[in-house]
């Protein structure tokens, strides 16, 4: 599963930047892009069967989903973009640019002194 090793690699990189012990992480705030194909419910699920870490076993993870906008640079218009591969609506030529929706970030991350 795609989600397994995402969220696996979430809690890697947290543990990397927080290696303190006496930390706890309360609070995960991730952005994901409607276009990155990653399902919250199952990135939340995979986040939850991994969080035996000291550093996360109480985090929250918030997950706030990111719409897909598409640029095309032949009639430079902008809009929605459902899926990666579409053509503009306007035009119809593909493979336009991603102005986002593909992105995949913590934004932001609650930390306290346990
Ligand atoms: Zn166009």
């Amino acid at each position: 599963m795609h989600e397994l090793s995402i969220a696996s690699s979430i809690i890697d990189s947290l543990k990397a930047k927080f290696q303190d012990e006496r930390l706890q992480i309360t609070e995960i705030n991730l952005q994901v892009g409607k276009l990155t194909c990653l399902l919250p419910e199952s990135l939340q699920f995979c986040f939850d069967s991994l969080r035996q870490d000291k550093l996360v076993k109480n985090a929250t993870l918030k997950i706030e989903t990111i719409n897909g906008t598409g640029f095309c640079q032949e009639c430079n218009e902008k809009y929605p973009m459902e899926a990666l591969y579409t053509v503009c609506p306007k035009c119809q030529t593909p493979g336009m640019e991603i102005v986002q929706g593909n992105e995949l970030k913590i934004k932001s991350v609650e930390v306290e002194d346990v």
